[in-house]
Formats: structure tokens, sequence, C-alpha cells
């Protein structure tokens, strides 16, 4: 089997790692990869969102795979042309990538499906949202429709904040992804990712997630794309995860389904767990970064396996995926001044020595300088480890991160102290017994 990995971050060095192990590969191209997915990939210069050319590429090659990391060609409509092509891929066609890419529209379907969700009205002019601002109160969430990198979401304290949110947006701070605007009500309670497969009929779970988004310790500054996550999240209780396929995941497959836009890929919910249970916030149309990390260190069957079932619409002839009991954790280091302007060029050694203390190096965004590795982008590298419990893979992976050589880059020295947190004091109630 001939595979070409589209992406080039920590996201796509996990899944070309994982990829890799199987024996049914033959052949692996990634584009346009990084120097860690080049340990087993060969990288061609190729963009995913240049549709025609990645399909005339993975005719050329006889690729019988395309996997599609980031969101971005899947809703340029990258799988469509694939399957038209007669090649098998993993990843959403455009329309049902739309769960992603249209805010409005996945809060129609679960409207329609009665998925658990915020209460929320779309807007296509800054008066109506305003006015509908009454029935929201404070704090009330404003959401560009459209894809924003993560950015297009406000949670506004007060009336003149969502106001200016709403302006913002319509004035084109988000570009075409505020053409419309999402208007919700907001939730209370803890952040877990939860995932599935799906083959666009049949849907099983893959595993949850909790990630930290802001910059700082404590979970203080800016948001980013992701500063660390761990999996499993045990906030996402066996019980929490039945729930949470029963009444959003299962009906969600379904409903793409029935309306002639099946969805087949990973499907990943960002769910609220609020005191009446869980409640979905966003689906991605993909893997999370770095929450792909994690799950691929737990995985424990054949990634090209699972991946070609999904394709081929064959996930019902598999046995449930197999996620290790054990907690994996990574640390994202990133290169100073992330997420404003981040250093680039930065040297990266001793990745050798760090990986010897038991974690595996990601590679998010480095480059081959004359002289070694250097950083080149935002978030460089993703340290990952596993172990029994989430504070023996912190320790690894803390080992990890201290044994390597990176004078321009930073991390977060806290990743996993919500459940750190909990244990301790489960443990000091337990101690009172
Ligand atoms: P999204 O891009 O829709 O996932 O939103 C980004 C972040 O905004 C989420 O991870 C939440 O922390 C927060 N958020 C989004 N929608 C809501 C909501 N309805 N209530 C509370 N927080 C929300």
């Amino acid at each position: 089997m001939i595979i070409l990995l589209l992406g080039s971050g920590g996201r796509e060095h996990a899944l070309a790692w994982k990829l890799s192990q199987s024996e049914r590969l033959t052949k692996l191209f990634a584009a346009p990869g990084n120097p860690g997915i080049a340990q087993h990939a060969e990288c061609v210069d190729l963009d995913p969102t240049h549709v025609e050319s990645v399909v005339a590429f993975a005719r050329e090659e006889n690729v019988g795979l395309v996997v599609i990391g980031p969101e971005a060609p899947l809703v340029a409509g990258l799988a469509d042309r694939l399957r038209e092509n007669g090649i098998l891929t993993f990843g959403p066609n455009r329309a049902a990538a739309q769960l992603e890419g249209s805010k409005g529209f996945t809060k129609d379907l679960c409207q329609r499906e009665n998925i658990p969700t915020a209460a929320y009205g779309r807007f296509r002019d800054a008066g109506s949202a305003k006015a509908a601002l009454d029935s929201f109160g404070v704090p009330v969430v404003i959401k560009a429709d459209g894809l924003a990198a993560g950015k297009g979401v406000v949670i506004a304290e007060s009336r003149a904040q969502a106001e200016n949110a709403i302006d913002d947006m319509f004035g084109g701070t988000f570009g075409s992804a505020g053409a419309e605007v999402v208007i919700e009500e907001f939730l209370t309670g803890e952040e877990a990712s939860f995932f599935a497969l799906t083959d666009g009929t049949t849907v099983v779970p893959f595993g949850s997630a909790q990630d930290h988004k802001r910059v700082g310790d404590g979970d203080t500054g800016p948001n980013t794309g992701g500063m660390g996550a761990y999996s499993p999240a045990p906030v996402l209780t066996p019980e929490l995860e039945a729930r949470t396929m029963r009444e959003i995941v299962e009906p969600t497959v379904r409903a793409m389904a029935a309306a002639g836009i099946p969805y087949s890929g990973v499907l990943y919910a960002g769910l609220m767990l609020t005191a009446e249970g869980p409640k979905l916030i966003e689906y991605n149309a993909r893997f999370g970064d770095p929450e792909c990390q994690v799950l691929m260190l737990r995985l424990e069957d054949d990634l090209v396996t699972l991946m070609l079932a999904v394709a081929e619409g064959r996930l019902a002839e598999l046995a449930r995926p197999s996620l290790s009991p054990n907690t994996a954790l990574t640390v994202v280091m990133a290169a100073k001044g992330y997420p404003g302007t981040p250093a680039k060029g930065g040297a990266i050694r001793n990745i050798v020595e760090a990986e010897a203390k038991g974690a595996k190096v990601f590679h998010a965004g480095t480059a081959e300088g004359p002289g070694g590795l250097v950083a080149n982008g935002g978030r460089v590298l993703n340290v990952t480890a596993i172990g029994r419990d989430i504070g023996e893979a912190r320790d690894s992976a803390y080992a990890a991160v201290d044994a390597l050589d990176f004078a321009s880059g930073f991390c977060r020295r806290d990743i996993g102290w919500r459940e750190l947190a909990r244990q301790r004091n489960v443990s000091a109630a337990a101690a009172l017994d």
C-alpha cells in the first residue's frame, strides 16, 4: 500500500510515525511534510490545498490511500476530487466537512436532531444580531460562522463587548468567515475532546483528550492552537462517553447519511460537560493537534488497517479500535513570541538525548538549517510520553523537555494540572477516610 499523507505539523508527524509501523505500508509520501515526518516518509513539495496537483500526484504515483491531516484541504473539496478519481481517501468530502467549516450548519443539524448543544441564533447583519442579544444575557458567545483558525470566537462579558465583537466580525476581521455570525448561550462546565472514527454508517469511539489552549501556566494569556494535551480524559467517564456516542455522535452520523452527505473520517467533538450532561460546542473534521499525538501513542491497532476500513466503508468488519489504558501526555514547545510573532531560526539540539528519557519528540514547526535543526513556526516540537498514570507520563515528558537544548523555545510547565489536582483531591479525601 502506497500512502500519501497531507500536512506538515506535529499531528502529521504522529500519523506518519504510526502509519510507518504498519507492515501493510510499502511507501509513504508526505506533502509538504517536515524534518520529523521525513524520518518516515518521502516529503514532496505539494500544497495540500492545490487540489488538482494533489490528485495528479496521487494518480501518477499509484497512491492507494490519501490521508488528509488538516482542515483546509477538506473544506477545499480535496476528498471529493480524490474519490471522483477512484483514490481511497481518509477524510470527509467538502459537504460533510461543513460540520467544521460552518458553525451555523452544525447548529441547525443539532437543532433538527435534538442533539444537546448551546441555544443559538444565526445572523447575516449586525442590526439583527445586536437586537437578538436581549434574549441571551451575558456572558454570551459570538462566533464567526466559517473557518477562522480557531480565532473566530469571542466570549463577551458585557453587552458592549458583544456589540463590538459583532461589529468586528461583520466589519471583516475574519474575512469571509464572518459574513455570517452565530450567537450562542454561554455554557459552563469542563471541556473535553472526544474522537470517533466513522465510514459514514458505522461509528466507533476513538478516545478522549483534554487540551490546554492558553499560552501561560495556570491557563493565563492569549489562546493558542494548543500548548499540550493528555489522553484519556478521565472526566469523560465511560458513562459520559456512552452518552456522547448515543446523544451526539451517532445521531450526527445518521443525520449526515440521511441527508445524502455521509461523513467519513475522524469526527472530533469538542464537548462541554455541563450539569445536564455533555453538550456539543463544535465539531472538527480532522484530528486535533496536539490531541492526535497522544492518541497515536495510545493506539494499539494498525493505523493503516483502520484508515483503510474507514475509507472503504468496512469499519463494521473490524473490532472496536484498541487504545492503551495508560495515559499519554504531550508538552508543546513553542518559539518565544508565540502566539504573536514567533522567533524563527533558533537552534534545536539533543532530540536523541530527550527521547532517551522515554519520550517521543514529534516535529511541528521545524526546518533543516545549514547548521542543523531550527525552529520554523509557532509551535515547534511536541514532547510526548506515555505512563501508567498521568503523573508518570508528565514526569517522562518534562524529563525529555529538560534534556532538549532549545534556548529560543518555551513551554508550559503545568500540562495535566487539572487532572493531577483532581487526583490529589481524591487521594486526600481517601486519606481522610
Ligand atoms: P470553538 O471554536 O467553537 O470550539 O470555540 C472555542 C472555545 O470557545 C471553546 O473551546 C470554548 O472554550 C469556548 N466556547 C465556545 N462556545 C462556547 C459556549 N457556547 N459556551 C462557553 N464557551 C464556549
